[in-house]
């Protein structure tokens, strides 16, 4: 053993300029030569901006397709009676879900208004999975009578269904949705029965011995993008529990376990370490965890396992192409302190930090709402062969809180460079809004790396045709 004591040494790489001592020192780093992003599926994004318009929703059909088998690969080969659902609140464009569809996804909807697009997209009711904790009457009524599952919510879903049960002829399978503790936070408890109360057992009881119905799932979906696949071992056991605790006392083994959806894509939350690819589990470790529980049952017990997933099948699918349109702040070494804009001074005041060089986008928030939580990857779509430096992207509208990325890496660009962001394929198209603007073109590239336009750019008529003026105020 060397027993000559060494002290720290401080070497001069803490003297050089931050962002590349930063780089040398940790281990997570991708390097100092930020990734470009110049083509997607081979189609070049400036061209795509250029035909579209600019923004530009994009999405990748071999992305999703790939996405699509490596998910089913993982569940059938460990679990071969499997069903997959699509969540249609995770991307409800209609070319998204044909693709789905054709790939043998059955539809999970958790609205009236979902519940329709599906069944004009020809899903038949016996493909659509019904969720949600509100869902009108009268879609009930009809979920019923064209045979989709409804997975029953609440005490006062129950009675109304129970209720239209007896208004229509015949039997009907129903689903029920309870909530666990997995040991997963936060508790989703909002949705379905507790378990731990006794309330979804009593649930249960009432829904087997009810002559017009057959107990055909039982549910839970217990958060999502969920990082710990032994959260689904722990849900998948409780789940198993209560259905033998259901089959002892009622004789009726429930053939269907839902495990519902929230495996994660490969994305960072604020805040996280990367890389995604490192952080995030393979889909596997989910399937073998879900898998595991269900294989150590008798043959003949094993029920058919369905799941919902979401986001992980289409967030990478997904990007938003942006354009610069205005370099704001940052620090300028060689301007006189009188010239620096009152934000670069700000800025350095309160932060006695550098100020961030800071660009505005022509799309906000409002096009990319999980900004608030995701750390979204910015890519030039460009080499620029500078340092990256702490870069500010503002949104265009005209509120301060259009953040997009408050810090993030990136080389010195310039007004009309581009920026495509991914992944953002899950919750952003859906959860976008006319708020200021209105909605861009969306495209989809083929697996023939063709473009086909899947959504036009709104128009002011779009947002009108929803309007009236009252006889008094028009004229
Ligand atoms: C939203 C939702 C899903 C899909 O969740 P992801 O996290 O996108 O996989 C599945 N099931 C239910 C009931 C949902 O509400």
């Amino acid at each position: 053993m060397n027993d000559a004591y060494q002290g720290p040494t401080i070497t001069s790489e803490l003297g050089r300029l931050p962002i590349e001592a930063a780089a040398d020192r940790n281990r997570l780093s991708r390097g100092t030569a930020g990734e470009v992003l110049d083509m997607i599926d081979g189609v070049s994004v400036v061209e795509l901006l250029r035909d579209h318009g600019s923004p530009l929703f994009v999405f990748s059909e071999a992305t999703l397709h790939r996405k699509l088998r490596h998910f089913r690969e993982a569940f059938t080969s460990r679990y071969k009676t499997t069903s997959f659902a699509w969540s249609f609140k995770t991307n409800r464009l209609d070319a998204i879900c044909k693709i789905m569809k054709d790939e043998g996804w059955i539809a999970e909807v958790v609205s009236d208004f979902e519940y329709q697009k599906a069944r004009r997209l020809g899903y038949e009711g016996s493909q659509i999975v019904y969720n949600g904790p509100y869902k009108s009457r009268s879609s009930l009524k009809m979920a019923l009578q064209e045979g989709a599952l409804i997975q029953i919510d609440s005490w006062d879903e129950l009675a109304v269904v129970e209720d239209l049960a007896e208004e229509l002829d015949g039997t009907f399978d129903v689903g029920m949705r309870v909530w666990v503790t997995t040991g997963h936070a936060p508790i989703w408890s909002k949705f379905g029965f507790s378990l731990t109360n006794g309330e979804a057992q009593q649930a249960a009881r009432r829904i087997i011995r009810h002559p017009r119905f057959r107990l055909h799932t039982i549910h839970c979906h217990v958060g999502t993008y969920v990082l710990d696949p032994e959260t689904y071992g722990v849900a998948t056991q409780i789940l198993l529990g209560l259905r033998k605790n259901l089959s002892d006392d009622t004789g009726r083994l429930v053939p269907c376990l839902n495990l519902g959806g929230g495996f994660p894509s490969n994305s960072l939350l604020h805040g996280m370490i990367g890389p995604a690819e490192v952080v995030v589990p393979p889909i596997e470790d989910y399937a073998d965890a879900i898998a595991t529980e269900l294989n150590a049952l008798p043959k003949r017990d094993r029920p058919l396992l369905r799941l919902e997933a979401g986001r992980s099948l289409v967030d990478e699918a997904g990007y938003l192409a942006t354009t610069i349109v205005a370099v704001k702040g940052g620090p300028r070494p060689d301007a006189p302190a009188e010239s620096l804009s009152s934000i670069v001074v700000k800025e350095q005041m309160l932060l006695s930090d550098t100020a961030r060089l800071s660009y505005v986008l022509d799309a906000g928030v409002h096009l990319l709402f999980t900004a608030n939580w995701f750390a979204i990857q910015p890519y030039p779509c460009r080499r620029v062969e500078s340092l990256p430096v702490p870069t500010r992207l503002l949104g265009c509208l005209c509120m301060e809180i259009d953040v997009i990325r408050d810090h993030v890496d990136l080389p010195r660009l310039q007004t009309g460079d581009h920026l495509t962001f991914h992944p953002v394929g899950a919750y952003n198209f859906d959860q976008s809004m006319q708020f200021i603007y209105l909605r861009p073109a969306v495209v989809l590239i083929g697996t023939d790396r063709k473009v086909h336009q899947i959504r036009r750019k709104e128009t002011l008529d779009d947002i009108e045709s929803a309007e009236m003026l009252p006889a008094h105020l028009s004229g």
